[in-house]
């Protein structure tokens, strides 16, 4: 499919939406109240820094709600003022955060049902309207929408939009995208529904496997059963990676898709040499700034003395996950929580482990003096990062102070 030329039509298509209404200034109030909050306003006054009692809070420098999802949530509050009374459908979380699609729910924005990763548009009819949230949507999904005489509002972030344009500048030179990111996850299955050839490959390991078939080590049975479903039909390893552009799902770990990008850079060098590179391999520079910022604040968190890290987020949020491995690669215990409510009751947290089922912890809270760092994926608004805060001030409180052996014998 051309998917330029499809993009293009919708675009121009009056039941096509991607700017908002221009209510903005009539839903300011509902976001405020619902996501904002001056707690946190007030520890960033007071340099990231929050002491009370035996705790110390140490929040990132950069993290919660990036401007991607902050302009994809206020086009979905526009969205239900511009349509009061029409079927509204958002074709899957508007991002991953529990409390946002609970006040999205509130408001009776319908989700479309998923069912085994498929989605379900059955009952999505003629004239209802339907938002694509921040990560984006297949180019199938939107051609069905259209078809079915829908009204979209398309709340897709630029940044995702400008790694669908590198792939389809992929598509049109006859090179295959390598996309760095999760098969499954929704947006890299958006990007590669705009891709021609591809491949998506989930860490260094996996790009290894490739650079290596690349330079003739590798074996073939072994390579397509290793990458079956992660490569577009018909994908042949010996005649589709030999022209090769790099893509990411942006919110993967920036230092890991950049090395990936170095390695298969210098790999289609050592095939190919520097005078035929440029036939062999295209750069690319779509790491979104939010991602990066995030992911630098934690690097600069982790570096202080930190007795325990919180990270908070949807358990499906790419972006919140990464933040969680750099604590781990850090040796700080970290706990990643996706609302308030999980810690509690009494000195317990139900948190889930990298990779692991959600698990309670108990106790949570040690004794003594306690340096805690806080951060949250892209998609989690203050607000919850407050109500966390506060838990954890509280059960602090409740929990004795730790009195050294002096103290306690009077010596
Ligand atoms: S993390 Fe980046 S790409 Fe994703 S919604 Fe936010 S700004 Fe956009």
């Amino acid at each position: 499919m051309d998917t330029r030329a499809f993009k293009r039509s919708l675009h121009h298509s009056e039941r096509y939406n991607r700017r908002g209404f221009g209510r903005a200034e009539e839903v300011a109030g509902s976001l405020e109240e619902a996501y904002k909050s001056d707690l946190i306003q007030s520890i960033r006054d007071n340099g990231y820094v929050l002491e009370e009692g035996r705790v110390t809070i140490r929040l990132a420098e950069a993290f919660g709600f990036c401007w991607g999802v902050e302009r994809a949530v206020a086009i979905a509050y526009e969205t239900r003022r511009h349509y009061p009374t029409e079927r509204i459908w958002i074709t899957n979380e508007i991002i991953h955060n529990p409390s946002v699609n609970a006040h999205l729910r509130e408001m009776d924005v319908l989700f479309i049902a998923v069912d085994e990763g498929v989605k379900d548009f059955s009952e999505v009819e003629r004239g209802d309207v339907v938002i694509l949230p921040a990560f984006g949507a297949t180019v199938q999904e939107m051609q069905l929408l259209n078809e079915r005489g829908c009204h979209i509002v398309d709340t897709t972030c630029p940044w995702v939009s400008k790694v669908w344009n590198s792939v389809e500048r992929h598509k049109k030179q006859s090179f295959t995208s390598v996309i760095h990111g999760k098969v499954k996850h929704e947006e890299t299955l958006a990007t590669s529904s705009f891709a021609g050839t591809y491949l998506v490959v989930l860490d260094l390991e996996e790009a290894q496997l490739v650079c290596d078939y690349i330079l003739g080590n590798g074996d073939r049975d072994t390579f397509v059963r290793r990458f079956a479903g992660a490569t577009s039909p018909g994908f042949d390893p010996d005649r589709d990676l030999v022209r090769i552009g790099v893509a990411n799902q942006t919110t993967m770990l920036k230092s890991e898709t950049e090395e990936i990008g170095r390695l298969f850079e210098r790999t289609l060098l050592r095939r190919y040499g520097p005078d035929e590179i440029n036939d062999h391999f295209l750069a690319f520079n779509t790491i979104c700034d939010a991602t990066q910022e995030r992911q630098d604040a934690m690097f600069s968190l982790v570096d202080e003395p930190l007795d325990l890290m919180v990270v908070i987020g949807g358990y499906n949020s790419s972006n919140t996950t990464h933040l969680q491995e750099i604590a781990i690669s850090r040796g700080i215990a970290s706990v990643h929580i996706d609302a308030p409510e999980r810690i509690g009751p009494g000195n317990s947290v139900e948190h889930k482990p990298l990779g692991q089922d959600l698990t309670r912890m108990e106790p949570f809270l040690p004794q003594g003096q306690l340096r805690i760092g806080i951060t949250s994926g892209a998609s989690t608004p203050d607000r919850v990062v407050e109500g966390v805060i506060d838990r954890l001030l509280f059960l602090a409180a409740e929990q004795p102070v730790e009195v050294s052996a002096e103290a306690q014998t009077g010596a």
